[in-house]
């Protein structure tokens, strides 16, 4: 094992549970709607793909507001808020990281792995993750590869196959942390070992091809992810 990647959303943070939901709550609270989309119903809207769409379905299923005259220019202000609203979340530092990832961070920066990130999200928003949540000096530590830096998004190998051009390794020599099926089949398309923390809505992906699964890295003195137990498993398999 020669280099950590991390996945960025729902590895470093819960993005969809934290950041997004959030964010569609305090779209509809500045239109004056009175919806709170939960925990558990916004797991049942994530089934439909892109926000606006998601947003169509919960107001077909469940009354327009009156105000709403015009469907797609009404969806096209709030998804406009939300997306707004979200990036303001991110930059003030309001999405918390999963426990034990700057602690994993540290051990591998203590013992000198080279570290990326590599996500097919926007990249302000990526980087702005790692920079206000991880800190200045840490971000100069990863290297950080995510939105138009692959033409295909995960599960498609291509983010994985650029990191190893990168870095200048083989897949063999690195060690994935994803969250989600299409990260792993990623990873694993490109030749790495993958690890996976499960996040708030993957908890019941198939995970089979995996090295290893964990609910989370963890921090103590529930620790369930160390550097030396990375490296035992990329020894072992
Ligand atoms: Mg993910």
């Amino acid at each position: 094992m020669k280099s950590l990647i991390f996945d960025c959303d729902g590895v470093l943070v819960d993005t969809e549970r934290d950041g997004h939901r959030v964010a569609f709550n305090r779209a509809f609270q500045q239109k004056g709607l009175d919806i709170e989309w939960d925990v558990p119903l916004y797991g049942e809207l994530l089934k439909i793909a892109g926000g606006k769409e998601r947003m169509r379905h919960y107001f077909d299923e469940r009354g327009w507001p009156p105000e709403a005259a015009d469907h797609d220019e009404f969806l096209l202000q709030l998804h406009k808020i939300k997306t707004d609203l979200f990036m303001q979340i991110i930059e003030d530092g309001l999405l918390p990281l999963r426990p034990g990832v700057k602690r994993l961070v540290d051990e591998a920066i203590v013992d000198g792995m080279p570290l990326a990130v590599c996500s097919t999200s926007n990249e302000r928003a990526v980087t702005q993750v790692v920079r206000t949540l991880l800190g200045p000096i840490r971000r100069e530590k990863f290297l950080i590869l995510a939105g138009d830096a692959a033409s295909k998004k995960k599960p498609d190998p291509e983010i994985y196959l650029l990191a190893k051009k990168h870095l200048g390794l083989d897949g063999g020599d690195c060690m994935v942390i994803e969250d989600s099926r299409n990260g792993l089949l990623a990873a694993k398309a490109a030749g790495m070992r993958c690890v996976i923390t499960k996040s708030s809505y993957t908890q019941e992906e198939d995970f089979r091809e995996a090295d290893a699964v964990f609910s989370e890295l963890g921090d103590a003195p529930a620790i369930q992810v160390t550097l030396e137990a990375l490296k035992k498993i990329a020894a072992a398999s």
